[in-house]
């Protein structure tokens, strides 16, 4: 049994579904209708290097070490930069791409093993083409595009480690699917081959020559690009772009039938998007601007003498560091941030309870609720998964409600574990802000995207991610699908085992 695992960045359930349904996606229609379609809850924060990174791990950011787009390394001292759209090399300049990307995120960073890890390691084959979290057993070498290979300081050649067949635009073909290099052939304006014309068509090759490996991971980015840009509704068009790649894929591999009757078709993707109000006073935040009391680190470098505050933000959402301990100066940060009604939520670990477990804070404009693991509070009820939380303080700061012993999530689903699994990292900030709707946080000398769409927060309109798999026969999923269990789940379809089982409280 094989498994095809698709990736659509930012695929957004209440743009794609009813799309699904009208018959806009006929293809993906057709697999809904083969199997089955339900919407899954993706981590925190919802931005693409850490949920890409959640889904191919198993694991939320406490235990992949990837805990957003940016954040700093206390350790090695150094702002670790990804990007929101971390694969355009022309913006953020090569070297950085090569060390960050290619290297960095898929080396010391990232701290559980990935998909491509595990079923290599188990002795099956594995094929990832252009998906960004890739990590692997096998050494491939980097081809720099010659446009490339000719600014300064660029080496030649690289190693990086993946699975046994390794695409990665013009940069790392393990073999050619028709022994013919795709080599620069993307170029700049085809994103080097990251984008999903070279995916479909690498797809199209592999089904047509019958090579998928046990296990294939396919990555379509440019649904974030467009939904950035224009919001996720108007993105639709990129999305039956990729619906037709799949009924080329399809039909390559001799019609849908036959390719589901040995392979199971995941489709889903890593977060959805937010529509973002189109004036800048009511849409961007600053929040160099909204902390201007205190001392702040230079952005992306680390600490300087007299700092007290470090603030990275992603997108939707944003971290704060503090250069000391100080638990006055934290709520003071956090008066200061919800004295602006662009600002959501704030979170932040709160340390141990008597009883030694860990506890996490959330405060909005409804007051502040305290919740950890364990049933032992005055208050307490189970979530989906079976973990059952305490807590102190309003619910409605996460609008949750408690029916029949049991959490009801409405704006912010599965909060307590999402936050949780930001929170514990210790690679991230002592305090997460997340913007309401519409609002996002700018980076100074960046660009909110005003009028577009944008995530990275808590809420349920970048949260949820559509979830279709069809195969051989039907399968028993969790009625709340989280993208923490996509993992178990490809290693159960394939017959490997798994150290984490799908469902299992987190
Ligand atoms: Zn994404």
């Amino acid at each position: 049994m094989k498994v095809l695992l698709i990736v659509v960045d930012a695929a957004t359930p209440r743009v794609v579904v009813p799309a699904i349904q009208t018959g806009r996606l006929p293809h993906l229609q057709r697999l809904a209708e083969a199997g089955q379609m339900q919407e899954s809850v993706t981590m925190f924060p919802s931005i693409t290097p850490a949920a890409t990174t959640t889904i191919i791990t198993g694991e939320y950011p406490a235990r992949s070490g990837i805990v957003g787009a940016a954040w700093y390394d206390e350790a090695h001292e150094d702002v670790a930069y990804f990007g929101d759209d971390f694969w355009v090399v022309a913006r953020e300049g090569f070297r950085a791409f090569l060390r960050d990307f290619l290297v960095g995120l898929n080396g010391e960073r990232l701290t559980s093993p990935t998909l491509f890890e595990q079923v290599e390691h188990a002795g099956k084959k594995a094929m990832c083409l252009n998906y960004l979290i890739f990590k692997g057993n096998v050494a491939h070498t980097v081809h720099i595009p010659k446009l490339l290979a000719l600014l300064p300081g660029v080496s030649l050649t690289t190693t990086v480690h993946g699975p046994s067949t390794l695409c990665l635009g013009d940069f790392v073909a393990t073999r050619t699917l028709r022994g013919k290099p795709l080599i620069d052939k993307g170029g700049v304006l085809h994103r080097f081959g990251m984008d999903d014309a070279s995916t479909g068509k690498m797809l199209a090759e592999v089904a047509e020559d019958d090579a998928f490996a046990d296990f294939n991971v396919a990555y379509f980015a440019d649904n974030d690009y467009r939904s950035h840009d224009v919001g996720p509704h108007a993105a639709l068009d990129v999305i039956e772009r990729v619906d037709a790649a799949l009924g080329t894929m399809f039909e390559a591999a001799g019609g849908m039938d036959q390719l589901l009757r040995d392979t199971w078709v995941i489709v889903t993707s890593d977060h959805g998007h937010c529509e973002i109000l189109e004036d800048a006073d009511q849409a961007a935040i600053r929040l160099d601007v909204t902390f201007k009391e205190l001392q702040q680190a230079a952005l992306g470098k680390p600490w300087a003498d007299g700092d007290q505050i470090m603030i990275c933000p992603n997108m939707r959402a944003a971290q704060i560091y503090f250069h000391s301990k100080d638990d006055a100066e934290l709520a003071r940060v956090v008066e200061l941030a919800l004295a602006d009604p662009r600002v959501d939520l704030a979170a932040w670990g709160a340390g141990r309870s008597v009883q030694g477990s860990t506890m996490y804070a959330a405060a909005s404009a409804d007051g502040r609720l305290d919740f950890w693991r364990g049933g032992n509070g005055d208050a307490s009820a189970r979530d989906a998964y079976g973990t059952t939380w305490s807590w102190r303080g309003t619910l409605d700061v996460l609008d949750v409600a408690v029916q029949d012993g049991m959490l009801r999530w409405e704006d912010y689903p599965n909060a307590f574990e999402r936050l949780a699994g930001a929170l514990d990292a210790t690679t991230g900030a002592r305090l997460w802000l997340t913007a309401r709707p519409g609002c996002e946080f700018e980076v100074p000398g960046g660009k909110a995207h005003l009028g577009g769409g944008s995530h990275g927060g808590l809420h349920a309109l970048e949260s949820l991610c559509p979830f279709i798999v069809a195969g051989p026969q039907p399968l028993t999923l969790p009625v709340e699908m989280r993208s923490v269990d996509i993992a178990p789940l490809c290693l159960d379809l394939l017959g490997l085992p798994s150290v984490r089982r799908l469902g299992e409280p987190r």
